[in-house]
């Protein structure tokens, strides 16, 4: 039997996202979105859950990072081979873009769980002999050139995916779209339901339309506004296949643009957001639709150290496929959670000697930020202010920085510049870093090699935030403001420090800056650095409470039962 055949016996999730992050030597992905999707299809794997996944290939990655001497960032193409990590699959398909026929191939990588679970991913690629020259670079970039390529590869990955799912004789049972990118297949939903799509949408046929509908589910993942995708009308007419009613789409999804978002939520059943406030922003942008909340997770194996694996098997077998267990970290000796951080620690900071040459204090609380580098991320804020920086740092703080701009976005690079220039500046007073081309390999180094996990972006635009998850399994403490998954973890004190005000309904970011900057030097004066110092054991137990208390429940397995039982099964 050929390899896919055997995933076409029982009905399946077909889960369509843009990127998907499953290792670092497979780069097609950009930051926390991928790399959620790619932790979720290895949860799906381990509980044995019937999903498909489709994605792009991506045959030059999203980008490797360097920079100038100056602290600009940047980019170059990833080589890397497909045919090392998945198997083209002979079953091709076709679309239309642009009036010419465009060819799509599928790569089949297989997600293998230790529990003998198993979940396909289909990787679509468009790099096929007859294809026009220009179409055949259409699936190289994540998130590459303009509109108009976006716009193309989102009709290869919600048409062309739910075409190649069909002509590979895939049972689908619900279709996830994970964020907008996806929707367009509910165009395809509408064409393979061979009623016109007027029909579909009208009075008297809205039991089809239901029908239509308890297909779909969307995730919902940002509230930032460049995360929905919007392409005016021309460009759709211009682009899109000539079946599409234009006319009727508008009547969908938005009288001045194609809106993704409006898109995906009109046509599906259930809709969520990624953590409770996330849900509650949601809503509040989108009246009229009634928006779930299921927060995010991070994959548990994926994410712990080395370290931390060893321990967590000798004193919680069974954690990885059943992380509830960890609720029980206190049954762990202090010392071996201590000596276990030491070790991630010191292989982090030989890391950093490796690839920069500099070398940090192990005995120094070490503050790690990294994360895409967005405006709204704040990744400079802690500069504002440097003199008073200096006054309760100099001798106790260090700082690893990482992360990577998208190659269109200058305000983004500039923050990178301004924390690289201020690293040089604050050299011999606060030793800082700031590692290159942060990806899943880095991360996994990074995150659970610092003490303590920064992060203050702009609320409420943090939908959830996965890294600070990562960081709690690793027993490494978040210190955040109240935004994203923090607001459901947060026990100010017993799993980490909050910075700034709770959040409030109305919460706009204006006039915040400052404040926020207040309480997280006032904070690692009066309370973080002293607990560090002078209060080891007190310390280790809030690492324990970020285990027990964060990890045991912020992650992908438990994230996946609550997507089965409010979304998949229904
Ligand atoms: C987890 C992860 C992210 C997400 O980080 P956030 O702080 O949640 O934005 C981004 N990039 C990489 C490489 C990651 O592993």
């Amino acid at each position: 039997m050929e390899t896919w055949k055997r995933f076409t016996q029982d009905q399946r999730i077909a889960y369509f996202s843009m990127e998907i992050g499953l290792k670092a030597e497979i780069p097609t992905y950009s930051g926390g979105l991928g790399v959620l999707a790619g932790d979720t299809i290895k949860s799906a794997a381990d509980l044995k859950i019937p999903v498909v996944a489709v994605t792009l290939l991506y045959r030059k990655g999203y980008f490797q990072q360097h920079f100038g001497a100056d602290g600009w960032q940047q980019e170059t193409d990833i080589q890397w081979q497909p045919e090392k990590h998945m198997q083209r699959l002979p079953t091709k398909t076709l679309v239309t873009i642009e009036n010419r026929d465009v060819k799509i191939q599928a790569w089949l990588y297989i997600v293998k769980s230790p529990t003998g679970g198993e979940v396909p991913i289909l990787f679509l690629d468009t790099d096929i002999p007859g294809n026009d020259e220009a179409d055949r670079s259409l699936t190289d970039h994540l998130y590459g050139g303009g509109l108009e390529l976006r716009l193309k590869q989102e009709i290869i990955l919600g048409i062309g995916g739910a075409r190649i799912l069909r002509a590979l004789n895939f049972a689908i049972k619900k279709y996830h779209m994970n964020e907008g990118h996806a929707s367009l297949l509910t165009l395809e939903l509408l064409n393979t339901a061979r009623m016109p799509i007027s029909e579909l949408w009208s009075e008297n046929n809205s039991w089809n339309m239901k029908k239509l509908m308890d297909q779909c589910v969307f995730t919902t993942h940002t509230p930032v506004e460049a995360g929905h995708d919007r392409f005016p009308y021309d460009m759709v007419e211009k682009i899109m296949p000539p079946d599409v009613p234009v006319t009727l789409l508008r009547e969908i999804s938005g009288e001045d643009n194609l809106n993704m978002t409006i898109l995906a939520l009109k046509l599906s059943s259930y809709i969520n957001g990624v953590a409770k406030r996330h849900g509650e922003v949601s809503q509040s942008l989108f009246p009229g639709f009634k928006i779930h909340a299921i927060t995010n997770g991070i994959h548990p194996f994926t994410w712990c150290s080395p370290f931390f694996v060893n321990m967590f098997d000798k004193y919680l077998p069974g954690w990885a496929n059943e992380p509830e267990l960890l609720v029980r970290v206190d049954t762990i000796p202090d010392e071996e959670v201590w000596e276990n951080h030491c070790g991630a620690k010191a292989f982090f900071f030989q890391y950093i000697k490796e690839k920069t040459g500099k070398e940090l204090n192990p005995d120094l609380l070490t503050i790690g930020f990294a994360r895409r580098a967005a405006t709204y991320k704040r990744g400079d804020l802690i500069f504002n202010d440097i003199e008073r920086l200096l006054e309760i740092g100099k001798g106790k703080l260090q700082f690893v920085f990482g992360g990577k701009a998208h190659p269109k976005d200058d305000e983004g690079k500039k923050v990178i510049q301004r924390i690289i220039k201020q690293a040089e500046i604050m050299s011999g007073h606060i030793e800082m870093v700031y590692l290159e081309n942060y990806n899943m390999e880095t991360a996994s180094y990074f995150i659970p090699g610092v003490d303590i996990w920064l992060n203050n972006p702009m609320r409420p635009l943090e939908a959830s935030g996965t890294s600070g998850m990562k960081a709690a399994l690793n027993g490494v403490p978040n210190f955040s403001v109240l935004d994203g998954w923090w607001i459901e973890g947060h026990i100010e004190g017993v799993t980490g420090w909050s910075i700034g005000p709770p959040p409030t309904e109305t919460d706009k970011e204006v006039g915040r800056a400052a404040d926020d900057l207040k309480d997280m030097y006032q904070k690692l004066e009066n309370v973080i650095i002293p607990l560090y110092y002078d209060d080891r054991d007190g310390w280790i137990q809030v690492m324990k409470n970020s285990i027990g208390k964060n990890a045991y429940y912020f992650n992908t397995h438990v994230m996946m039962r609550r997507y089965v039982t409010d979304a998949y099964i229904r």
